[in-house]
């Protein structure tokens, strides 16, 4: 018998169906891989065994009478610190929030609950979402599991983690600029970010209104779409929900797994390859494009000329939206409040003063800085305005790409996971990460990173992104599981098959 934790969900949630195995079980030994390992892995803020095991005990008695609430059903998850959860504690990786318990579940959380998954608990993350290596969390960076002393991405490097380091099977993570599918090239891990709308942003603590987007981090395509079908569709509590019909991402995603690739169109963006990409990284990828034309597929370059002002532009709207977003973060309604040393009576401003210079970190305050410049009288048209314009301009060429195409695909990250405190001190550096993932995220479409293979430099996983347009994301968990299906042969096996033992300090735990 495979280990529990070894599974893929879709193995485990037919493990459950036949009985094989129970809730109980499947999540006790999750909790179980946590108590081993975490301590050097730190994918965890907060561990809920007596919520989970709870939760697992009603799914395991479900079963026993009647139908399953959902296919994923009893098999858990863990759930990134930016999703407010009802009786968890919710942080977002910040000191301001330290010790706010959510009176009230974000609607991502409700539909995990309601289909029976149980929540181990809330994964670390880079203080509210500003970061590509989760160093930037108040409570201390998560480490790689393929390598301790590297970085696992960000903001979401402790969903990935958990999900690469066999804690948990299945996690949820957001991405405003790259922080689902950027964690996931480099922990070997598979990530999607849904079309923007496509999942419900009610309860997710905002970072940029207009770029946060939900959704799944797994190890397999299919369980990335048995996720998101999960958490998907229309919700009334959020206005920017598209109030369609969900893509069959699940259809998708099987079919793709044959490796049937008749009529797909592929476009290699031109602009996000080449220079600025690690060796390892760029040979992957051109490995995964070969394999594509090898079954059949349609593989052209395609030029996005834009795509090289995206980060530029991105820094202008992300700052100037969660300046905006993170005021609420006064200390007067929740949260952490700090009375000034040295005042006799202070004022309402100088504990608000006082809070957020002690509740924020230095990227928070960089970034709130940033963007109450760019929003300010006398320079919003030069910053702000200039950017929004870029932005249109961004969506017209994924527009005009996607009249050639039917997806377009670059490499996730330009490079494997760097050693942590490698970029710490050089904000640029760090944003640099994100170069090929946040054209997606300004103009809304879905992508899913999936991992190519190890870079031959330094043997670290490295990943490909596969984009579509706005609704079509039943065409990423296509392709991405035609990648996925033709890569494991090309490398005889899982990628995640070999994470474990490259960490020396998970050696000898138990799986
Ligand atoms: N790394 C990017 C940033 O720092 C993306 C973050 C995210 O997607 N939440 O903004």
């Amino acid at each position: 018998m495979t280990e529990l934790t070894r599974r893929t969900a879709a193995e485990l949630a037919e493990a459950l169906a036949s009985g094989e195995t129970t809730s109980v079980e499947l999540t006790q030994s999750h909790l179980d891989r946590i108590a081993d390992v975490d301590a050097a892995v730190h994918a965890f803020l907060h561990v809920d065994a007596e919520g989970a095991l709870a939760a697992a005990r009603a799914s395991d008695e479900r079963r026993a009478s009647g139908p399953p609430a959902s296919t994923l059903d009893g098999v858990p998850i863990a759930v990134k610190d930016v999703l407010a959860t009802r009786g968890l504690p919710t942080t977002c990786g910040s000191r301001i929030l330290e010790g706010w318990v959510p009176p009230y579940d974000a609607t991502v959380v409700a539909r995990l609950r309601a289909a029976g998954l149980p929540i181990l608990g809330k994964t670390n993350m880079d203080e509210f979402a500003m970061g590509s290596s989760t160093e930037h969390s108040a409570y201390g960076p998560t480490h790689n599991p393929w390598d301790l002393d590297r970085i696992p991405g960000g903001s979401g490097g402790g969903s990935a983690a958990a999900v690469a380091a066999f804690e948990a099977p299945l996690a949820m993570g957001t991405d405003t600029g790259g922080s689902i599918r950027q964690p996931a090239a480099v922990t070997g891990t598979v990530g999607a970010k849904p079309t923007y709308g496509g999942v419900s942003r009610y309860g997710l603590v905002a970072l940029a209104n207009s770029l946060d987007q939900a959704g799944p981090v797994t190890r397999t395509v299919l369980d990335a779409a048995l996720l998101h079908e999960v958490v998907g569709g229309h919700d009334l509590m959020d206005s920017t929900s598209i109030d369609q019909p969900l893509p069959a991402v699940v259809a998708a995603a099987r079919q793709g797994a044959t490796g049937d690739l008749s009529g797909m169109r592929i476009g290699v963006v031109t602009e996000l390859t080449g220079e600025g990409y690690q060796p390892g990284v760029q040979q992957r990828f051109d490995e995964s494009v070969q394999l594509l034309v090898d079954a059949g597929a349609e593989v052209v370059e395609v030029s996005c000329p834009t795509f090289v002002h995206a980060l530029a532009t991105y820094y202008l709207i992300l700052p100037a939206e969660a300046s905006s977003n993170l005021a609420r973060f006064d200390a007067m309604r929740y949260g952490l409040r700090v009375l000034p040393e040295g005042i006799e009576a202070p004022s309402a401003e100088d504990v608000m003063r006082a809070s957020r210079d002690r509740g924020f970190g230095d990227e928070v305050k960089r970034r709130i800085i940033l963007g109450t410049y760019a929003l300010s009288s006398g320079y919003y048209d030069a910053y702000y305005g200039q950017a929004q314009k870029v932005r249109t301009l961004v969506s017209r060429d994924f527009a005009a790409a996607f009249e050639r195409v039917d997806v377009l695909l670059s490499p996730t990250a330009p490079t494997t996971a760097f050693r942590l405190g490698e970029k710490l001190d050089d904000p640029v550096a760090m944003y640099l990460n994100d170069l090929a993932t946040i054209p997606a995220n300004l103009a809304g479409v879905p992508g899913i990173s999936v991992p190519s293979g190890l870079a031959d430099e330094d043997g670290l996983p490295t990943g490909v992104q596969v984009l579509a347009p706005a609704m079509a994301d039943d065409r990423v968990y296509r392709v991405g599981a035609a990648l996925e299906t033709l890569l494991t042969r090309r490398w005889g096996g899982p990628l995640l098959a070999r994470a474990p033992e490259l960490a020396p300090a998970l050696r000898g735990a138990s799986a």
